[in-house]
Order: structure tokens, then C-alpha cells, then sequence
């Protein structure tokens, strides 16, 4: 592993693979083998047919969607966790796998400036870690609509009473929630003119005439950190209206809530006391690797009231103690593995301070970029926020001619923007490798698809 690191460091393999649409599948052998193979064959075969077929996401050129960065403490941790390969559904399943996930979740609600609440050790809230910022979502609308129901959700559904808000710019993962959750499609709040943050007024009067109509407000989704431009939702006028009108506020910060570490960016998280909820992808941009989304809630009970079902055969005397916590009520799924390990080890392998730098780090890459592109004739910075930098060229062919030129480089990876109606290019830095040469590299590569593209051509 440490080889093949040391070898997307010093970018000697490509970001994207250059196969077509069937050639794992082709090479490798229609059935299983009847007889057993040597784990030394398998471990050539992944190095021989698997990983050329992969995108390097820890690539320092990988500047694609958002990052799912990584590190040695937490593959270490993955080691550990698969070879114990414990359940910690329950309390009862594995003590210590429910306790650390409790402590570790504290820590980093502590070392992101989250409320009180939102700790186990206030007794009323806590942190669960979810495979991904989907599933958070998801759990939240559950607990939301068991507020805003009373109760009554579980045997009723949902009768199409209920509502959930957001942006058009909140992550498709929202509307799958909603959908999956029986809500339909959200209701789409107007943003406020070029921000692409939430209009908190006219989120207000949708939820008054929403009441009007007979409906139930039960859940804003609120994103600290859109995935399109990484614009920050309104969240304290959103949460006071939530307050008033006793809505469930859930804010989606999957991307950006790890720049909080930072005080310098703490105010991302200005009116997250006014939450219900809230998540990060620690898996995007705290050096752990996918997956690893925390979701806290300062409502532990709703949660668990509308997740919760006993069958005699997951029933335990801690449990019925009610004196533990079962994280099986905390998720879609029943069965988890201990998923705190992860966490854990990187925030004691790196430190707080650690994590701090790696974010700094990154955003500093991102701002020398953007000064490149800002002293370049010709091109256009669009967005500038935390590691993610997107840009134009004059006009949105030539922006299209050098999407598809980027798009043929398997040298580095960026991924195609909308901003303002318009083409554009998004670079987002997170990889662990990517370094000052790196912004070097990519700028040169971009500026030469886009100015003398032979030159690439020739190579
Ligand atoms: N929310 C935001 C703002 C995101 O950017 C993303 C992914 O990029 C998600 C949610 C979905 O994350 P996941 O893949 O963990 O479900």
C-alpha cells in the first residue's frame, strides 16, 4: 500500500483509467474458482487487473466532485476493525464498540464547536456515525416526522400531510430522503438573489401557507456547503424560524463542517444551537476514510422513538435497563460494525491541530490556484470557498471545449460546473499528496488545454 501511495504522490500513474466500458469484466473468469487460491495470487491479481481500472481518489490531481481523503491511522483502523470483526448493533453486542463511538463523537462535536446538546454527555443529544450523509439525512427525516406526527407516522405513514423544505441547490441525497421517506418531492425555497443561499423569508411564508393548505412543516434541510458552489444556507434565520414554527432542522454540512476545526471558519456553524440535527462526512475531508458520516442530534428520543423496534430476539436486560445506548435505533440499518475505531485513531494519529493544518493546507492550494487563474487573460474565477475552486473561460464554448479536453486528460481529474447558467470547471483540493507543485501541474495543464491544445495532442 505504502508503495502505491509513494507512487500516486509522485504521480507516476494516471487519476482515471483509460479502459473501456467491460474490460475488468472480460479479463477475469466468468465463475469462482472451485479450488482455493493463494492470497498472494489475489493480491497480484488486484495490482495487476483491478487498480489499473481505478480513479485514484487520494491522487493529488484528483480535484473532482468533493474529496474522500484518507490516511495511514485510518486504513490501520480499518485493518483492526475487519479483524475483529465485532457487531455493534447493540450496547449489549459489543460494550466497548458502542462506548468509543459515544466518546469519539463528543470529541469531535467538541473539536468542531457543536453545541452542548448535541454530546451524549449531555444526556438528552449525541453523535452516531452513518455510512453516509445520505442515510443521515434519511434517519432525520424519520425522527422529524415522528415529531411533527406525534407519534403517529409509525402506523399512519405519512398521509400526505407532511413537508420537508429545502433549496434546489441541497444535495440530491435530500430528495432521495424526502422520496424514500414517503414525503414526495421537498418543497424548493427561493434563494436569495446570486447567493444561492436559502431565502429565509420566503421559506416562512411557504410554511404559513403550507399550514393554511392543511399540511405539516415537519423538516428543513438546511446545507452549510452546497455541492455545486459550496454556498452557505442562512442557518440562524432559517433555525429561529424552525424554533417558532417547531420544525426539525437538519443541516447538511457534509463538506464543508470539517473547515470548522478551524477557528478562522468556526462561523460556519453561527446558529447550529438552533438545530436538531446536523452531519458531517468525516470520510470528505478529515483525513478518514469512506465511509464515515457523523450525524448528532440534540433529540436523541425522537430518533429513537421513531426508529426503535424490539423483537424478542434483540431484546437484553441493558437495554430494558435504559441505561445504554443501541445505535441500531440510530440507523436504516440493524447490524453495524464497530465503526468508531476509524474515527479514533485519526483524531489521535493527527491530532485536532492536526486536522486543522490538513484543512489549511488544502484551502491554501485552492487560493493559489484561484490567484492563477484571476491573473490569466481570458479566464474567469467564479467560486472561491474553503478547497473548491471553480472558473470559466470568455465564453461558454470555449468553457466546453476545455471540459471535454479536460475530460480526455487522465493525467488529473476536474468535474463540470453550472454556475449562473453557465459552463464552468470545478477543481476541489483535498487529496493528502497534493502540494504547491501540484497547483503548478494542474494550472499548467489546464492553461495549455485551453490555449494551445496541440501541444497536449503531440504528447
Ligand atoms: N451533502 C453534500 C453537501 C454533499 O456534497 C454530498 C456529497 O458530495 C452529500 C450530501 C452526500 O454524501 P454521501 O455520499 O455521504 O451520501
Amino acid at each position: 500500500m505504502i508503495a502505491h501511495w509513494q507512487a500516486l504522490a509522485a504521480r507516476e500513474v494516471p487519476v482515471t483509467p483509460q479502459c473501456a466500458p467491460g474490460s475488468l469484466r472480460t479479463a477475469l473468469p466468468s465463475a469462482a474458482p472451485e479450488q482455493p487460491e493463494s492470497l498472494g495470487e489475489m493480491l497480484a491479481d488486484t495490482w495487476k487487473f483491478v487498480v489499473p481500472g481505478l480513479t485514484h481518489w487520494q491522487h493529488p490531481a484528483f480535484l473532482g466532485y468533493f474529496p474522500t481523503n484518507n490516511s495511514p491511522a485510518s486504513v490501520l483502523a480499518e485493518f483492526v476493525t475487519a479483524g475483529l470483526g465485532v457487531q455493534g448493533m447493540m450496547w449489549s453486542t459489543s460494550p466497548a464498540a458502542t462506548e468509543l463511538e459515544q466518546v469519539v463523537t463528543d470529541w469531535l462535536a467538541q473539536a468542531l464547536g457543536l453545541p452542548e446538546a448535541f454530546r451524549h454527555s449531555s444526556g438528552r443529544g449525541g453523535g452516531v456515525i452513518q455510512d453516509s450523509a445520505s442515510s443521515a439525512v434519511l434517519v432525520a427525516t424519520a425522527a422529524a416526522l415522528h415529531r411533527a406526527s406525534q407519534g403517529r407516522w409509525r402506523a399512519a405513514g405519512t398521509e400526505g400531510r407532511y413537508r420537508m423544505y429545502c433549496t434546489e441547490r441541497a444535495h440530491s441525497s435530500v430528495f432521495k430522503g424526502c422520496r424514500i421517506a414517503g414525503l414526495g418531492e421537498p418543497q424548493l425555497i427561493a434563494t436569495l438573489p446570486g447567493t444561492g443561499r436559502m431565502d429565509p423569508d420566503a421559506l416562512g411564508a411557504r410554511i404559513d401557507s403550507d399550514r393554511k393548505d392543511g399540511f405539516v412543516p415537519a423538516l428543513v434541510v438546511a446545507t452549510v456547503g452546497t455541492t455545486d458552489t459550496c454556498a452557505v444556507d442562512p442557518v440562524p434565520d432559517i433555525g429561529r424560524r424552525c424554533r417558532q414554527e417547531d420544525v426539525w432542522l437538519h443541516v447538511d454540512a457534509a463538506y464543508a463542517g470539517s473547515a470548522a476545526l478551524c477557528p478562522e471558519y468556526r462561523h460556519l456553524h453561527d446558529g447550529i444551537d438552533l438545530a436538531d440535527s446536523y452531519a458531517v462526512n468525516a470520510h470528505k475531508w478529515m483525513r478518514t476514510g469512506t465511509p464515515c458520516d457523523v450525524l448528532w442530534t440534540s433529540d436523541s428520543a425522537a430518533l429513537t422513538d421513531a426508529m426503535s423496534i424490539a423483537p424478542a430476539y434483540l431484546r437484553n436486560a441493558a437495554t430494558d435497563s435504559g441505561r445504554v445506548v443501541d445505535f441500531r435505533d440510530w440507523q436504516v440499518p440493524l447490524g453495524r460494525p464497530m465503526r468508531a475505531l476509524k474515527l479514533w485513531y485519526v483524531m489521535r494519529a493527527h491530532g485536532v491541530q492536526g486536522l486543522r493544518e490538513a484543512i489549511r493546507h488544502d484551502i491554501g492550494l485552492a487560493d493559489r490556484l484561484a490567484r492563477l487563474i484571476t491573473a490569466e487573460p481570458g479566464f474567469h474565477l467564479e467560486v472561491h470557498e474553503l478547497g473548491l475552486v471553480i472558473f470559466r473561460r470568455d465564453t461558454d464554448e470555449d468553457t466546453r471545449d476545455l471540459i471535454s479536453r479536460l475530460q480526455t486528460d487522465p493525467t488529473l481529474l476536474c468535474t463540470p460546473a453550472t454556475v449562473g447558467g453557465r459552463p464552468a470547471v470545478r477543481a476541489a483540493f483535498g487529496s493528502p499528496y497534493a502540494d504547491a507543485d501540484t497547483v503548478r501541474y494542474v494550472w499548467e495543464r489546464i492553461r495549455t488545454h485551453a490555449q494551445d491544445p496541440e501541444q497536449l495532442s503531440a504528447c
